[in-house]
């Protein structure tokens, strides 16, 4: 086996032993595979072994991709942040944001989806460890924006997602995550997507119920160097 294989394979034993030992079915947590700086070539090999949805955090790059890998039936997911000036071109290439953490993003998202695609699936960045420099929206603001966004007709509202302060302790990682968790439930809308964890949480964030792992450098390797 090659090493982007056999890493694959020791990522799906770690979701589905953290979703045992959650209780849960290990098929209630999808695999994202997050291929920034990592060329065409790594994600066709991904893909050969059975992963079809991927997480890209910068726009030229992921287009560039995307054209090379057309021949596949991949997802691709938007993680990282947006300008106003992106939305054009990420409401016309992408099924899944994750990363929308203000209603003027949204609603140019809504505004420039073609006609003739599904809608977009949106989920909405929370900041849960309160640190000025991180992106997303303030919890406080999360009830106002989630009605706002639900309600935009080219969008799909399908959860929260969220990029806690990095910590090697597991009570403070699931505190975070069950943060986000509590926030989604108190929103009442009937949200049905948690994007929380990534190489290094994986675990805590599925004990708090994560639909989405976002799986870089465990998968990929470190990321390359002289990229974006
Ligand atoms: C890069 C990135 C990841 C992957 O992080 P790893 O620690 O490499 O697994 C996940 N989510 C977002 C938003 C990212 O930018």
């Amino acid at each position: 086996m090659s090493t982007l294989a056999d890493n694959l394979s020791a990522i799906s034993a770690r979701i589905a032993s953290a979703a045992q030992a959650a209780g849960r079915d290990p098929a209630s947590v999808q695999l994202l595979a997050v291929s920034k700086t990592k060329p065409a070539s790594a994600i066709r090999e991904i893909h050969a072994a059975g992963v079809c949805d991927f997480g890209e955090n910068y726009l030229q790059e992921a287009l560039t991709k995307q054209q090379a890998l057309s021949d596949l039936p991949l997802i691709w997911h938007f993680i990282g942040p947006i300008q106003s000036n992106k939305t054009k071109a990420i409401a016309e290439h992408f099924d899944w944001v994750h990363s929308v953490d203000r209603l003027k993003i949204a609603q140019r998202l809504s505004e420039q989806r073609p006609a003739g695609l599904a809608p977009l699936n949106i989920c909405l960045q929370v900041n849960v460890s309160g640190e000025d420099s991180k992106s997303g929206c303030a919890p406080a603001d999360l009830p106002t924006l989630a009605k706002t966004v639900a309600a935009l007709p080219n969008l799909r509202l399908r959860g929260l997602m969220a990029i806690p302060e990095p910590t090697d302790d597991r009570a403070a990682q699931e505190a975070a995550f069950a943060t986000l968790r509590q926030l989604q439930e108190g929103l009442g809308l009937g949200l049905d997507t948690l994007s929380m964890g990534m190489s290094h949480d994986l675990e805590a964030a599925i004990a708090q119920g994560a639909t989405w792992v976002r799986i870089g450098t465990a998968l990929f390797g470190a990321r390359d160097y002289g990229q974006p």
